[in-house]
């Protein structure tokens, strides 16, 4: 297999172009084609010398991910399941606005898998119900992005249109890495991704405008505190005590509730930023009012905001989402503690949005 062209920062492919006799410059080329103008072939490069050309098509592949399939919401969500150069496939989903991380409509916001499958196995969610494949690679979590870009949707055009060039103005604003697989146990290839994805020379992506979501797992937390890069953390928290999230989080299990709180407290201390606390609301597991309470209260301790997520109802699992009147009955409560909280609607409740659906479905009944 070829190399991974966006696993490369441009120093390594500057010293790889450097061995290879090509003057230095020719690096920034190459990445200038590769983030900002979305190439789609080597070819396509037309500053570059042929031998040069020549020789990036022999070494590397550009597109790392595939299409196999979309889906289009009514709320103007969409999917895309990919598929990766061994043939597993992966979701990325594109979210025109995410209240509580961007209020504005024109923004883009881009949910990033990090792995094939997940091993983490919450058993709300479809990722993991297949169990873990393997890790994606930092090329295989940028491709997800400059994918999207190069189709042209955050620019409007609709599928059929024709790709267009990469413009600023179009830019994807946000990076949620909150797709299939638990970002946190791909650490090195996520940190390698978003350092692309936050360099100037590559998506330039701001690292404030970068969240990254983990189940919790307490020795990565703290070792992401002391990464330079500010990005946002978001913790998938669901219940406030190890009896409700042994229910339904078995890495509870191996990292109960004090733990994660213990390095959630390390992360804001170091950090000395604010993180978010994802609360799916399911129906007689997490809703009771007592333990909007509770949430409150850890909430308040560790300067955290709350999202609350009303749960998203999927055919193979048992959980259900509890009433409107309940969701906003528990949103109000931690709200009137005093803590920040959003009752967020998950976006493409109409095309399976909630990560790990739609291949799960592929994988059930092959693409036509
Ligand atoms: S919620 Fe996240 S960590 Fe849990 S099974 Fe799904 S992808 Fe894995």
């Amino acid at each position: 297999m070829k190399l991974d062209l966006k696993s490369l920062t441009q120093d390594e492919l500057s010293r790889l172009l450097i061995k290879q006799g090509h003057p230095t410059y020719r690096s920034a080329q190459v990445v200038q084609w590769t983030y900002e103008r979305a190439a789609e072939s080597f070819e396509a490069m037309s500053n570059l010398s042929l031998p040069l050309r020549q020789w990036l098509a022999s070494e590397f592949d550009l597109w790392m991910v595939k299409g196999l399939r979309e889906q289009h919401s009514t709320d103007t969500t969409e999917k895309f399941l990919w598929q990766l150069r061994d043939g597993q496939l992966v979701e990325t989903v594109l979210i025109p606005a995410t209240p509580g991380l961007s209020s504005s409509a024109d923004r883009h916001t881009v949910c990033v898998s990090t792995q094939v499958g997940c091993a983490y196995g919450c058993k709300f969610c479809a990722s993991g119900l297949h169990g873990f494949r393997r890790n994606l690679t930092a090329g295989e979590i940028v491709d997800q992005v400059l994918a999207i870009v190069r189709l042209g949707r955050t620019t409007g055009l609709r599928v059929g249109d024709a790709p267009v060039v990469a413009d600023p103005k179009f830019r994807v604003q946000n990076i949620v890495v909150m797709g299939m697989g638990e970002p946190l146990a791909n650490y090195d290839n996520l940190m390698k991704a978003l350092k692309i994805i936050n360099a100037p020379w590559g998506l330039n992506i701001g690292s404030r405008k970068i969240t990254v979501s983990t189940c919790g797992l307490p020795a990565q937390i703290k070792k992401l505190a002391t990464e330079p890069l500010q990005i946002r953390l978001a913790v998938s928290l669901h219940g406030t005590t190890d009896k409700v999230r042994d229910q339904i989080m078995p890495v509870n299990q191996a990292h109960p509730i004090g733990e994660l709180v213990e390095a959630c407290e390390y992360y804001a201390k170091t950090k000395g930023r604010m993180m978010t606390f994802e609360y799916v609301l399911i129906e007689g597991v997490n809703d009771d009012l007592n333990m909007a309470d509770q949430l409150a209260a850890m909430a308040r301790r560790l300067h955290a905001k709350v999202n609350l997520i009303p749960y998203n109802p999927m055919k193979d699992l048992r959980w259900q989402r509890p009433s409107m009147d309940r969701c906003y009955a528990f949103a109000a409560r931690v709200k009137s503690r005093g803590v920040a909280a959003t009752l967020r609607i998950e976006k493409g409740g109409d095309i399976a949005a909630a990560c790990g659906q739609l291949r799960l479905q592929a994988e059930r009944k092959p693409a036509e």
